[in-house]
């Protein structure tokens, strides 16, 4: 719906300069301003008091929902007591040191060490400089190259646009930089010879990635980085036995695995974290979206103590540490993510994700899956994707500029559903804050049915 009499979406034209944004069509009134007002648990509206359900949660992130209380007060009151400290040089507040005490006793076994940030892709900035002062402190100046995945997300800084793999974050940007490498995306519905099983699939990915480092010198490749799923790219779970293979080859030629769980991380698989769920050992982890709910900006890198120890070797022999951010564990989003942990415990939230999202997925799968134009239903936990295909049994996707992905997801925003075309391919993916109930889950299937039905009808 377009807003253009009001004042506010008329400054907003001319003045505000969106992420993710096509610039021309927003500039020129012909894409929409939609302004945001309020949410409660799954449901946000906007100005005009349309109300709809995120079935996105934000951008993965508002993972307790809209409205909670318990978070807004513990940002008040810190904003009174201290809205500000730095932590360099050893300085800390109670709810910094509390949250990395929190952390850490929810993380995977063998981690040690938790540095925050502002963002998911602050974090991985952060990874790829801890990657190469590990090799440095370690004496191998030459090992610093890094490996992501085609359709993987990493942020869109330089470094971190750079691991990202979609092909939008990297057109007319001059990316990707070396030293980031890209192999074959864990795409099973995707695979390129369809004769296949998922288990010959993920050999094929761990040999794809074994003849890269052998190509590239095993002494030159520092470390793998990858989301337990695939997120942004589409959100595809691993195919059987991908991760168990893939690390098996990062160990034989110790390269270090960096597992971004910023949209995983908290809860979103049913597990507190995507590593346990599909059984990886990481060396670092990536966090933020769902460790605050998105209730304040906040991110992390979760360091294991194999990494930790060498780090600390390194500053015995070159100084401080020459990294950090004014922000880094801000006091009012530290409180912030306290309080969200807590809720998450308090709301049994992870069941949640792991038992409504398993519900959800079925539903969809049983409303969609049989339509002729849909050729994939998915997910792990409170993740779930649609892909749509023009025909299904020879497995032909549509000419993209047919938005189809798009042309659904507007026809279900218009039902009070929010989903989200992911940007690369006609992908509807669903990402529910982790509260939500068997009902509200029925009411979004109902109503992707009939978006499906209705784009379809007309094409
Ligand atoms: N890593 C993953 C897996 C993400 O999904 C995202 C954002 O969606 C990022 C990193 C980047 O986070 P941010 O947008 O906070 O920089």
């Amino acid at each position: 719906m377009l807003d253009q009499s009001n004042e506010l979406a008329a400054w907003d034209r001319d003045h505000f300069f969106h992420p993710s944004t096509h610039m021309g069509t927003h500039a020129r009134g012909e894409s929409p301003t939609r302004i945001m007002a309020g949410g409660e648990g799954v449901t946000v509206w906007d100005n005009n008091g349309k109300k709809s359900i995120d079935a996105f949660a934000g951008l993965y992130c508002v993972n307790v929902g809209y409205g909670r209380q318990k978070i807004a007060d513990a940002i008040a009151a810190q904003a009174m007591n201290l809205a500000y400290y730095h932590a360099y040089v050893g300085h800390g507040t109670e709810a910094s040191i509390t949250l990395a005490k929190m952390i850490i006793d929810r993380a995977p076994e063998g981690m040690s060490r938790v540095y925050f940030g502002l963002s998911g892709s602050d974090a991985n900035e952060t990874n790829i400089k801890l990657i190469w002062y590990y090799n440095n402190v370690l004496g191998r100046p030459e090992k610093k190259k890094i490996i992501s995945r085609w359709r993987g997300y990493h942020g869109s800084g330089v470094m971190t646009g750079s691991l990202t793999g979609l092909d939008l974050f990297h057109n007319a940007f001059d990316l990707p930089r070396a030293p980031i490498l890209h192999t074959e995306a864990p795409y099973y519905f995707r695979r390129a010879n369809r004769s296949m099983s998922e288990g010959q699939f993920s050999q094929h990915c761990a040999d794809k990635l074994e003849e890269m480092i052998l190509a590239e010198g095993p002494e030159t490749v520092a470390a793998f980085i990858g989301e337990p799923i695939l997120g942004t790219g589409g959100i595809v779970p691993p195919p059987a036995g991908y991760w168990e293979k893939i690390q098996a080859v990062l160990k034989k030629y110790d390269v270090l695995l960096v597992a971004d769980e910023v949209v995983t991380g908290f809860g979103r698989l049913g597990t507190m974290f995507g590593s346990e769920h599909y059984g990886i050992k990481p060396d670092l982890i990536t966090i933020a979206k769902g460790l605050t709910s998105a209730y304040a900006p906040l991110s992390g890198v979760i360091v294991a103590d194999k990494m930790w120890q060498v780090l600390v070797q390194g500053s015995d022999k070159l100084g401080s540490l020459g990294h950090g951010w004014t922000y880094s564990a801000h006091p009012i989003c530290v409180a912030a993510g306290v309080a969200n942990l807590e809720l998450i415990d308090e709301m049994d939230l992870v069941t949640n994700a792991r038992e409504t999202g398993a519900y959800f997925r079925a539903e969809l799968a049983k409303a969609v899956g049989g339509h002729k134009n849909v050729g994939d239903v998915r997910g792990d936990g409170m993740l779930a994707a649609v892909e749509f295909v023009s025909d299904k049994d020879d497995r032909v996707f549509f000419d993209a500029s047919l938005k189809i992905g798009t042309q659904v997801a507007t026809a279900l925003a218009a039902s009070g559903v929010i989903g989200r075309a992911m940007p690369q391919g006609d992908i509807l993916g669903f990402a529910p804050p982790l509260c939500l109930t068997r009902e509200e889950a029925d009411t979004i299937v109902a109503r992707t049915a009939d978006a499906v039905n209705s784009v379809f009808a007309s094409i």
